[in-house]
């Protein structure tokens, strides 16, 4: 017998003994998604950027110079060189075949029962079950600080109310008369910060569910001030029904970034795969410069922006709520001024550039408030230690996002914060830590600015 059969045989042995020992998989799991690479091809002009959307790639939020990233299978490989890319493979996700999430999300799961606010997979990122637990916890806890928000309906939740999630948001303030009610005549300024609107870049939930806690812990010290003189908005899971399948990944999280909308992209894959994912990606899906840059038409794509604009419950709800929170106060052109006087605040939370950005994402050129929008995010910087920039700038362009969005309907001060999540696409739990600590601050000075941010 050779050596490379007995090697064959003592492996399917072994296989077989891992078969048995991890035991039949619990009916939550789906199947394997398979070996997935990040690949690392050179990409410097918007031209071979939108090339790589067009063909349908997963082009991941991250840029070196001028390299993107490239998440995909091993045939990815060839469809890149095929493309045209000179495609190196710069990490290996790592694999080791479906392990059960650290604790049941789900009554017929495995793992031992816990309370939905101990429900963790992957080491300690928390489901969405958790999240929304804390959320009631932390609002029973301070009923003088916390007021718990339910501001719509997933999409899977609008198919079938026995499904899917509601949209939950959290304002924290001192609270004073007319504090946290629905409309944008209430007396403190705002700012919101909203995380995991892209499902798998789950550091961001996280992030929320510290700051949340950092803000209650230090009411009565370091945060009495901004509480007292300002509301602060969380909502930790922009899309829920995306997390909900990132998290049924367990130990080895299903890469979902969209929300699971497949009416129109059924045939696409559920979970993902290094081929694309159902569904459509919340933050290409706002009606502002819709369909544009940095958006494919391929149902099964990571940036599909949907049949239209506004077209999911999601982007609806969250849209809705920002309307209800901040005032309209930037004309309708694109060439408007947010006044000086302008009132409000917001961040958007992704994974894994090391970057803060500011609108426009849609186009190179600057937004009419681009000085005081850049000077805000040089200081960003200067706490968080990342770069800042235009998408277009630094890393790519992108239509249809919450912050062109937020900035274009309503003229508020609006970021997006890519936290660095320790270089890595697929960070472990204990990077969280890290990203927390250098966003704080971030969090804090944006919050800060909420009363006049165009004069900071
Ligand atoms: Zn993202």
């Amino acid at each position: 017998m050779s050596r490379r059969r007995t090697f064959s045989i003592v492996a399917a042995l072994a296989a077989i003994a891992a078969l048995v020992l991890a035991g039949p998989r619990p009916r939550a799991a789906v199947a394997d998604s398979g070996q997935l690479f990040i690949y690392r091809v050179n990409a410097s002009s918007d031209a071979a950027a939108q090339r790589l959307f067009d063909r349908g790639f997963d082009v991941l939020e991250n840029r070196a110079g001028g390299d993107l990233f490239v998440l995909g299978n091993a045939a990815t490989a060839d469809k890149l060189r095929t493309a045209g890319f000179q495609p190196a493979i710069a990490e290996k996700i790592e694999t080791g075949g479906w392990q059960p999430p650290s604790t049941r999300l789900v009554p017929d799961a495995a793992g031992p029962a816990v309370a939905p606010i101990d429900e963790t997979y992957d080491g300690g990122y928390r489901t969405v079950r958790a999240q929304y637990a804390h959320l009631d916890k932390v609002a029973a806890d301070h009923p003088d600080l916390a007021t718990v928000v339910d501001y719509g309906d997933s999409y899977l939740k609008t198919r079938n109310a026995a499904t899917g999630y509601d949209l939950k948001a959290i304002c924290l303030t001192r609270r004073a008369t007319g504090d946290c009610a629905l409309t944008p005549t209430a007396p403190k300024p705002r700012f919101l910060l909203m995380t995991q609107i892209h499902a798998r870049e789950i550091v961001t939930g996280d992030i929320a569910w510290r700051f949340i806690d950092h803000l209650v812990a230090n009411a009565a010290g370091s945060t009495a001030a901004l509480l007292n003189s300002t509301e602060i908005w969380v909502v930790p899971i922009v899309n829920p029904d995306g997390v909900d399948l990132v998290q049924q990944g367990g130990n080895r999280p299903y890469l979902q970034r969209k929300n699971l909308d497949a009416s129109g992209s059924t045939s696409c894959p559920r979970p993902p795969t290094g081929s694309g994912q159902v569904g459509v990606d919340l933050n290409r899906n706002s009606n502002n410069h819709w369909g544009g840059a940095s958006t494919s038409r391929n149902k099964c794509s990571e940036v599909y922006p949907g049949l239209n604009p506004d077209s999911e419950p999601e982007t609806r709800a969250i849209e809705g709520l920002f309307r209800k929170l901040f005032a309209d106060q930037r004309g309708p052109a694109d060439t408007d001024a947010a006044p000086a006087t302008t009132r409000g605040a917001m961040i958007s939370m992704h994974s894994f550039a090391g970057m803060n950005l500011f609108p426009w994402g849609w186009t190179n050129g600057h937004s009419p408030n681009d000085a005081a929008l850049r000077r805000i995010a040089q200081h960003m910087s200067s706490l968080n230690g990342y770069q800042f920039g235009q998408p277009g700038e630094i890393l790519y362009n992108a239509s249809g996002t919450s912050d062109d969005w937020s900035y274009g309907e309503l003229g508020i001060a609006s970021f997006t914060i890519e936290v660095a999540s320790c270089g890595r696409f697929t960070p472990a739990y204990s990077c969280t830590g890290t990203d927390f600590a250098k966003n704080l601050p971030v969090l804090l000075y944006v919050a800060g600015l909420a009363k006049a941010p165009y004069q900071a």
